[in-house]
């Protein structure tokens, strides 16, 4: 069995326990035998020994809304969504390597053509792969007339209801509803799907296990979607005081996505019109935000495929008033609960998968340590720098 054990100037194990000064982690096969201080998690002699000198590490990242085939510095990159199959897989191939490289050791991808995510998922978990590990939504759910570049349509609770079906059975681990648009076109935010298909898509994924993830920025569809028991909101933008109140009572999960309102580089390379729908309520995002960050709201992040830059996103949110430690837990510890998966990563424990990830930096005092991503180790196997 593949036994090494790696240090640090620091250990964040995750779980929100004080820091660690010269820890290190001992790794068993793929999983994590021993966490702590460098001298007493026991190495027996002869291990190989990775130190990576004055890096902080912490538990792998975790992307909570990815796309695996969307890459938003391409130009008019909505329509590349379009593209043959073979292209966008060999997106994919490209992106999955770039987020791992970054530190993303975990990934919910939430709506990808043709069932490209289950493919990339079952390549990564065979090692044919490189990328994280993936929990995939397949298709989005969408109304025909309703937006969601990565959904396909369906209407009526029949339909819906066989869509879940068809999305379970070929492999989804999650169920992705879209029920507005991103940007706002009036003052009212419109919600696409009838009460009723929302009502029958999560009652179907909750029978099977599964739970739900809606893209939704605010407006009727959100009450609609928190009575009918949705598990996740994405996005979030322009929830009202009110909504922000019954998120907060609700005790359900918002998963903060910035970048698609302030990253000019994904912003420039849309059509002008949508563009400057972006940038127009940029403003009143911000403000939103931090309403939101403020409220006790529960959250996570997501990139929504911009690969590699999900530091960026809680660089946004600490910017906004989340704090570093708040802003770490929504990618990690946090982000592990969302996804169902807090007894197998999201921290540096005994038993989990010795994900881990070595960072330039404290991100415990500046979140852009995050950005510094200089070692990553994926199921007990180091990826970079290269061994
Ligand atoms: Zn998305």
């Amino acid at each position: 069995m593949n036994q090494l054990v790696i240090k640090g100037s620091l250990l964040i194990d995750g779980t929100g326990r004080p820091p660690v000064e010269k820890g290190a982690v001992r790794i068993a096969g793929d999983r994590i035998a021993a966490v702590g201080p460098e001298n007493e998690i026991g190495s027996p002699a002869g291990l190989p020994v990775v130190d990576c000198g004055d890096q902080v590490l912490i538990p792998g990242m975790i992307d909570c809304h990815s796309h695996l085939s969307m890459d938003p510095t391409q130009e008019n990159w909505p329509a590349r969504l379009n593209d043959s199959d073979a292209e966008q897989a060999l997106r994919a191939v490209n992106n999955l390597a770039v987020d791992l490289k970054a530190g993303i050791t975990t990934a919910r991808s939430l709506g990808d053509r043709n069932f490209l995510d289950v493919v990339c998922k079952k390549a990564v978990e065979s090692g044919k792969l490189l990328g994280p590990r993936l929990l995939v939504a397949t298709r989005g759910i969408r109304a025909t007339h309703g937006h969601g570049m990565v959904g396909y349509p369906f209407d009526g609770p029949d339909a819906v209801r066989r869509a879940v079906r068809e999305n379970i059975k070929a492999g989804a681990d999650v169920i992705k509803l879209f029920i507005t648009g991103t940007v706002r076109t009036g003052p009212e935010l419109p919600c696409y799907p009838s009460e009723q298909e929302i009502a029958v898509a999560i009652e179907e994924a909750h029978r099977a296990g599964l739970r739900t993830a809606a893209h939704c920025i605010g407006g009727k569809g959100f009450e609609i979607c928190l009575a009918a028991g949705l598990d996740c909101f994405e996005h979030g933008y322009f929830l009202t005081d009110r909504e922000i109140e019954l998120l907060l009572k609700s005790d359900r999960w918002l998963d903060l996505t910035p970048s698609p309102f302030f990253t000019e580089e994904r912003i420039q390379t849309l059509p002008k019109e949508i563009a400057d729908a972006f940038r127009k309520d940029r403003d009143e995002v911000a403000r939103r935000m931090q309403v939101i960050l403020r409220s006790g709201v529960k959250f996570v992040a997501g990139t929504d495929g911009m690969h590699g830059e999900l530091a960026q996103e809680l660089d946004y949110l600490v910017r906004y008033g989340a704090s570093e430690s708040q802003a770490l837990a929504a990618v990690t510890r946090n982000a592990s609960a969302v996804l169902g998966l807090e007894e197998t990563v999201g921290t540096l424990e005994a038993g989990k998968f010795a994900d881990i990830v070595g960072v330039q930096g404290n991100p415990l005092k500046d979140i852009r340590a995050l950005k510094k991503v200089r070692t990553v180790i994926s199921r007990g196997k180091l990826f970079s720098p290269q061994p």
